[in-house]
């Protein structure tokens, strides 16, 4: 099956009365019809047993999110912070390191330092480039950490050279593919990442209505290049030699969800399920829309500078035609006031001020005074945040009521 194809038909279950959409299993508990039912579905895993650990409704949302980013497997979550730090729990021992592109969403740096700190992980921030990452590997890495597309910024990281040297090091290669919009713009996995993270509040669920995180991963045998897997217990059973290539996705599984509770519940799954239905559709036609804007702002006398990797000259654009499928649905404009400007256009703006991203409507913020907020202002000029920056994140509307808006709120 194609794309498109797998967007509808992808993770249907079978359904005793032949319902044609997903059904929602609103249930905490599965009943067994005896002690050895009981016993053989706690013992294999196979089956359900309790919603914390699998339901049916979630498990048709991994099957498609599974599908549509070329992956072996997939674990859904309460939110894309959920599954980023599951990603990473089912991996790391206190003092093992990271590495990370510098630019990451401000979220996960905070996840990094403040929660992983806590075990005495140490994360190096380097920009995304394979040179960057080697001069800061050591033996104690153990992950190096990318964003398909950084936010504000717009760049994308030198994939094939990442994972050339994950690979040869033997260390897990993660992407957060939340702006490959589940693999309508970008699937990492067939660009050499071994795990993917992701939100689905973004363009998966596409209509802002509902929370949602994912790790997907592809068929790989790393798993027992760490000695976290490899360590036989007491019973001289290791983690792999238990789940073999399995292995990782099943800790993410104990760890995330049984231990550490942290679910998408059935009706959300539902929400996001159906929103992927569409989302090929939308990501067309919102790119297309975003290019038409971003060569009306080009022009346009007040505005100093525009970012989108649809536009040839733009520094994302060489690297958006060799890994993506389009060039999204994202642009920035600074304005020629700064931080003064900025504020006129958005008090007289008719857009949508939010921050979030990947929704059916246009959605307009200030990263300076809100996303990138908490970033010392080094630090946000550093992540390309500057005062007069805007960020838009193109929805459904008509393209001339769009222009027309901005044309607007720009005089
Ligand atoms: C929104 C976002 C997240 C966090 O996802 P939530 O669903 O809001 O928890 C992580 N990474 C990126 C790139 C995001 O845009």
């Amino acid at each position: 099956m194609r794309y498109d194809t797998q967007a509808v038909l992808s993770g249907l279950p079978d359904d005793p009365y032949g319902a044609v959409g997903l059904p929602i299993y609103a249930t905490a508990a599965f009943s067994f019809s005896s002690l050895e039912e009981g016993a053989r579905r706690f013992a294999t895993g196979e089956g359900y047993t309790y919603s914390r650990l699998q339901n049916p409704t979630n498990r048709a949302l991994e099957e498609r999110l599974a599908a549509l980013e070329g992956a072996e497997d997939a674990v859904v979550f309460a939110s894309g912070q959920a599954a980023t730090l599951a990603s990473f729990i089912a991996l790391l021992q206190a003092g093992d390191e990271i590495i990370a592109a510098t630019g990451l969403f401000g979220q996960t740096t905070g996840l990094f330092n403040q929660i992983l700190g806590l075990m005495g992980i140490k994360v190096h921030y380097v920009p995304a480039e394979r040179d960057a990452m080697a001069a800061v590997l050591s033996d104690r890495t153990r992950a190096i950490f990318v964003e398909t597309l950084s936010n504000p910024d717009l760049s994308i990281p030198d994939f094939e050279g990442i994972a050339a040297l994950a690979e040869a090091h033997g260390i897990a290669f993660i992407v957060d593919n939340t702006f490959g919009a589940v693999g309508a713009l970008a699937q990492p996995l067939s660009l050499g990442a071994h795990v993917v993270v992701e939100s689905l509040t973004k363009w998966a669920s596409g209509h802002g209505s509902v929370l949602g995180g994912a790790v997907l991963v592809r068929k790989t045998d790393l798993w027992q290049r760490y000695t976290l897997y490899t360590t036989p217990d007491e019973e001289g059973k290791s983690l792999w030699s238990t789940f073999g290539p399995q292995a990782y996705m099943s800790r993410v599984r104990q760890l995330g969800l049984s231990l550490m509770g942290m679910v998408l519940s059935p009706f959300h799954a539902y929400l996001i399920f159906q929103g992927l239905e569409t989302l090929p559709l939308r990501v067309e036609r919102a790119s297309r829309t975003t290019l038409e804007l971003a060569t009306f702002l080009q022009g346009h006398p007040k505005v100093w500078k525009v970012r989108c990797p649809a536009l040839p000259e733009d520094p994302s654009h060489q690297r958006a035609k060799r890994y993506l499928r389009g060039f999204g649905t994202l642009l920035t404009l600074e304005v020629k006031e700064g931080l003064e400007g900025a504020a006129r256009l958005l008090e007289k703006c008719r857009l949508l001020q939010a921050p979030n991203v990947g929704d059916v409507r246009t959605l307009v913020v200030h990263p300076w005074t809100t996303t990138h907020s908490r970033l010392s202002e080094a630090a946000r000029l550093k992540a390309g945040v500057t005062p007069g920056l805007i960020r838009i994140s193109v929805g459904l509307e008509d393209p001339e009521d769009l222009k027309a808006w901005l044309d607007e709120s720009l005089a």
